[in-house]
């Protein structure tokens, strides 16, 4: 991955642009790039420097992403509350030494862990309902603002490009080089990979679940989705970077394959630092936790990154985005898809985030592939597929037979949305019926009747 071509060697203690970055530790990677905590010496501020892939495809997807994000910015009369704001951009060249490629390399705002962490700290088990409308409210909020405003379709939202804001990033940084301070969440940190989820679950249906969600997630790991594109930790090297967040004295190894590094100290510090409070969620039975908890519930700001695959609304296009989870109906049978495929996209995450599982996870067979079994599980759901799908795409005729009927299907077993929720994950009847009212219009299989973000942000069941 670092070979020509790839991502650029980085250490900690380089500078870049004329000695201005000066990094600092890892804080993540990505298909495209790595991501680096860097000390902009001229404003005196901590950034994220985001180091793309050198090869001319990489390059060419970073211009366009820095492009949108200043289309977004433009049209924005500067940043909006929800999604993340580019700072600067320009380019680094590795010289002879580092396989003389040159990076595009962007700067944005520190922000701390991605909504697939905070689902990790709930050991998948959904997290707080109110937690989890405030979230669906800014990525709302985000998305209505990149597609009516902007006129950009996402096209990967997926809990992974939703990263939680952490306050004040210089206070808190600074609070970590203080041996002396006490830090709210080291014990937490160790704790919560294996700590209770605050949800209340039962007894045997809550270790049924957390083994199915401890399969779910070693399956995350060896399954990346389009493009190979995931990245997350494994529990052994979370706690070990947790471990060495602790020590604070673990050297930062920033030049090993990104994928396998036990990632530096201060981006664990990160990563906790933004939910700081997460201490809390183990003394629940603590009063005075238990209201800070709820506070951090109340305080939680996240915002959507990751304009790398992001295209014009007005482009007509038609080839595959999104990862395979949150795919839209459209985009598997090959038909110009939207800015509504970021609204399925959502309805997925929205009741993943709620649940912990995925709502479509497709797998192939010796007698159907995953596409076939992805629009088996939409019509399970969903019951009927509009008359456009079935013969509106490119790929219509290889899944749907004359009669309109999937080609290679098992035999399908419809469920109601609401039924899945109360029923599987136990939500009471008017809960389940509340999320269903609320997802169905997002779920909404022609994406013609597909609500749009606006629509979806009057909807009541956001309301706290
Ligand atoms: P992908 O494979 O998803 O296309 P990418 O190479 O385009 O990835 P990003 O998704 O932008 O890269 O960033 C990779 C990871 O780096 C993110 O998932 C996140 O963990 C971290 N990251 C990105 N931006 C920031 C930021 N502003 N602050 C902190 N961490 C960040
Ligand atoms: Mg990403
Ligand atoms: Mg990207």
């Amino acid at each position: 991955d670092y070979k020509q071509g790839g991502y650029h060697r980085v250490q900690v203690g380089d500078s870049f642009h004329d000695g201005r970055y000066v990094v600092e530790a890892k804080m993540g990677w990505g298909y495209f790039s790595t991501v680096w905590l860097a000390n902009d010496t001229l404003m005196k501020r901590h950034v994220a420097l985001k180091i793309v892939k050198s090869d001319p495809h990489f390059c060419k997807s970073a211009l366009e992403e820095i492009e949108l994000l200043e289309q977004a910015q433009t049209a924005g009369n500067g940043s909006h509350q929800h999604v993340a704001q580019l700072l600067h951009h320009f380019w680094h060249d590795a010289g002879a030494a580092g396989g003389g490629g040159k990076h595009v390399c962007m700067v944005f705002e520190v922000l701390g862990e991605s909504l697939l962490s905070l689902m990790k700290r709930f050991n998948y088990r959904g997290l707080p309902v109110n937690m989890v409308k405030r979230i669906t409210r800014q990525v709302l909020d985000g998305l209505a603002f990149l597609h009516d405003t902007c006129g950009i379709v996402h096209t990967d939202i997926k809990p992974e490009n939703i990263l939680i804001c952490i306050p004040d990033v210089e206070d808190y940084l600074e609070k970590q080089k203080r041996p002396s301070q006490p830090r709210r969440f080291s014990s937490s940190s160790t704790l919560l990979l294996d700590s209770p989820a605050t949800t209340p679950v039962s007894d045997s249906s809550g270790r049924r679940l957390v083994k199915r969600k401890m399969k779910r997630q070693q399956k995350r790991t060896e399954d990346p989705p389009l493009g190979g594109k995931q990245k997350s930790t494994n529990n052994l090297q979370q706690i070990q970077s947790t471990l060495s967040s602790l020590s604070l004295a673990v050297p930062l190894d920033s030049s090993s394959s990104s994928s396998s590094s036990t990632t530096a100290s201060l981006p664990t510090i990160i990563r906790s630092s933004a939910l700081d409070c997460t201490a809390l969620m183990d003394d629940t039975d603590d009063p005075d936790n238990q209201a800070d908890d709820e506070a951090w519930h109340d305080r939680i700001t996240v915002k959507i990154v990751d304009l790398g695959n992001a295209c014009r609304i007005d482009g007509n296009f038609k080839h595959v985005i999104q990862t395979r989870q949150y795919r839209s109906p459209e985009v598997i049978i090959g038909m110009i898809w939207n800015d509504r495929a970021d609204i399925w996209s959502l309805g997925c995450l929205v009741f993943e985030l709620l649940t912990g599982d995925y709502l479509f996870d497709p797998r192939a067979d010796t007698k159907y592939g995953k596409d076939d079994d992805h629009l088996a599980k939409i019509i399970e759901l969903m019951r009927v597929l509009p008359r456009s799908l079935i013969i509106g795409g490119d790929y219509s005729r290889e899944f749907f037979n004359q009669k309109g009927e999937l080609r290679h299907a098992k035999t399908l077993r419809h469920r109601r949305l609401r039924d899945v929720l109360h029923d599987t994950y136990f939500m009471p009847p008017e809960q389940a019926d509340g999320i269903s009212d609320f997802l169905s219009p997002m779920l909404e299989v022609d994406m013609t009747k597909r609500a749009s973000a606006n629509t979806l942000l009057k909807h009541g069941w956001l309301d706290l």
